[in-house]
């Protein structure tokens, strides 16, 4: 089967996946934006795996994953992954922001995962500029499914028109 991006507008904890991915924070304990969503939808159940993560490798590095149930979501697992704080742009913000994509499906891959959910990562509270990350998302994404089979459809939901806007070009574009 041809692997399928979509885009769509919406809430992201009502999206029955096997995995959706949250745009959490080092700490892994929860904070606002859709982290604040994802723990308060589905319960916690989460927050409870997240503490044995914490105890096993304190937390997650920025540009990492980590999995959890999805509690009492529709998803089957929630992949936390860390975004970079944009900040000016300096340092390896782009890489960073890649490694998220890249690091979030690898994750989904090796659990038998064949349907995940991203949201914009990084461009809430952290900062990054939207149609910069959006050539990034849709790029690391498109690059993962051409080398590995296991994940059938990607889905970005975006909770605001221009991510939507954004997103949606870069997919228009060729690959
Ligand atoms: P970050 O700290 O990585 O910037 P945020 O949660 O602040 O994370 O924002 C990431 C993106 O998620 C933003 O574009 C924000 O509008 C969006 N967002 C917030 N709530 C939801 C939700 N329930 N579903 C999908 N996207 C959401």
């Amino acid at each position: 089967m041809n692997p399928k991006i979509q885009v769509i507008k919406g809430d992201i904890t009502k999206i029955k996946a096997d995995a959706i991915v949250n745009a959490a924070n080092t700490s892994l304990m929860g904070g606002g934006g859709v982290d604040g969503a994802i723990h308060r939808v589905g319960g916690p159940a989460i927050l409870d795996d997240c503490r044995k993560i914490v105890a096993r490798q304190g937390g997650c590095k920025t540009g990492q994953a980590v999995i959890t149930t999805g509690g009492k979501l529709p998803a089957k697992y929630v992949i936390h992954t860390v975004g970079p704080v944009y900040n000016g742009g300096k340092g390896d913000v782009a890489e960073l922001l890649r490694s998220c994509y890249r690091n979030s499906l690898a994750l989904a891959a090796e659990n038998g995962c064949k349907t995940i959910a991203f949201p914009n990562i990084s461009t809430g509270i952290y900062g990054y500029p939207k149609a910069k990350a959006a050539e990034i998302a849709v790029n690391a994404v498109k690059t993962f499914l051409n080398q590995n089979e296991a994940i059938e459809t990607v889905t970005f939901v975006c909770f605001d028109n221009e991510n939507y806007t954004f997103i949606e070009e870069q997919l228009k574009l060729e690959f």
